[in-house]
């Protein structure tokens, strides 16, 4: 038996969830969202699983974008941080890269540059996430600008919500009101413009106009902290693990570095080949959920880089080479997450390169 450190990626679940976002976006317009290795869950694999379900793609970087383009993935793609540098312009011409444009100096190198073809661009507009583009009030010059470059094509909008995972904030439609405001001095109809992330996709029809943005619905996690309001969606990820050793440890026994957890009696003690060199959070509490032959208990003890310990007195019958689950169908990654203090994000992007991900189609 080898050791088993494994993210199982349910490509059924990640078309599902695709499906879900693609029927609540108004116009139907989709960009699904792949930065960070599709959130740890495998770039290309997840490309393909989508493609004929989405009509673009949206990444950070030309790395990410590039490895699209070469497996022949025809979509529009949308760099979120456009280009990073004026020599990389070309590139986004080469290979019919969208840019999103936030800050002057990357209206001055269109200008100054002459690509092979007309680049299609979003102008990234702050509504109050207080992060990427211009203000509302300087939107209208920086579309006079863009509009009058022959190396800009299409010309959309966007705009990221900040809090749109808190349902009863006001901030979300002051967001949405506020880009409709920038809007209305633009000929723009609403296919032309993108506001909604997963937060938004699921909670706030008022921006599901334009192109809809899902991410880590897609990978069937909820945006919110109450796991509750994502019943619809399906995992995309089980995160397992095995036991490589199951022993009885004496009352008043040390678990793990530091004796974090010391055994109030008698008591069976797992050992989990899952560890922080495989992207398991360190600073996970005793008493986060783990899953052990399908049934629920809780990790003890500091985590190690490639072992962490669990309780095994819910499961007595526990046996070398059983089961583990750290996240998927149960316990939810959403709720790992509120145990180590993240968000279930976090937990995917995390995961190292040493946790083989198998791809599934179909139960199982
Ligand atoms: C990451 C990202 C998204 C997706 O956000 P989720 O909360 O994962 O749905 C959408 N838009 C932008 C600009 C992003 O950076």
């Amino acid at each position: 038996m080898s050791r088993l450190a494994r993210a199982t990626i349910h490509l059924d679940a990640l078309r599902h969830n695709m499906a879900m976002a693609r029927a609540a976006a108004s116009d139907g317009r989709t960009m699904a969202v792949l930065k960070a290795n599709a959130y740890g869950h495998g770039l290309l694999p997840v490309a393909h699983a989508l493609s004929d379900l989405t009509d673009a793609f949206a990444v950070s970087c030309l790395e990410e974008a590039l490895p699209l383009r070469e497996a022949g993935l025809e979509q529009r793609i949308v760099l979120l941080e456009g280009f990073f540098d004026a020599d990389e312009i070309g590139v986004f011409a080469a290979r019919r890269l969208d840019a999103v444009i936030h800050l002057p100096w990357q209206i001055e190198a269109l200008a100054a540059a002459a690509p092979s073809q007309p680049i299609d661009c979003w102008l990234k507009v702050d509504t109050g996430m207080g992060r990427l583009g211009f203000s509302p009030d300087e939107a209208d010059a920086a579309v006079e600008g863009l509009r009058a470059l022959p190396a800009v094509g299409e010309l959309r909008w966007m705009t990221h919500l900040a809090r749109a995972d808190e349902p009863d904030a006001s901030a979300t439609a002051t967001q949405v009101e506020t880009l409709e405001q920038a809007l209305a001095t633009d000929a723009v109809s609403d296919d032309q413009t993108s506001i909604a992330n997963s937060a938004g996709t699921l909670h706030w029809p008022m921006a599901r106009a334009g192109w809809i943005r899902p991410g880590i619905m897609l990978y069937g996690a909820s945006p919110f902290a109450d796991a509750a309001i994502h019943d619809r969606l399906q995992p995309a990820m089980t995160l397992e693990a095995r036991l490589v050793s199951v022993k009885t440890l004496p009352a008043g026994h040390g678990v793990g570095y530091g004796a974090r957890f010391v055994c109030p009696e008698a008591m069976p003690v797992g050992v989990v080949s899952m560890g922080y060199g495989d992207g398991y959070p360190r600073h996970a509490p005793d008493g986060t959920p783990v899953v052990v032959n399908g049934r629920r208990t809780a990790l003890i003890g500091k985590v190690s880089m490639d072992m962490l310990a669990v309780d095994l007195r819910p499961v007595p019958d526990a046996r070398v080479g059983d089961p583990v689950v750290l996240w998927g169908a149960d316990p939810l990654a959403t709720e790992v997450a509120g145990y180590c203090g993240t968000i279930s994000y976090e937990l995917f992007c995390r995961l190292t390169p040493r946790v083989q991900r198998v791809y599934r189609q179909g139960d199982g």
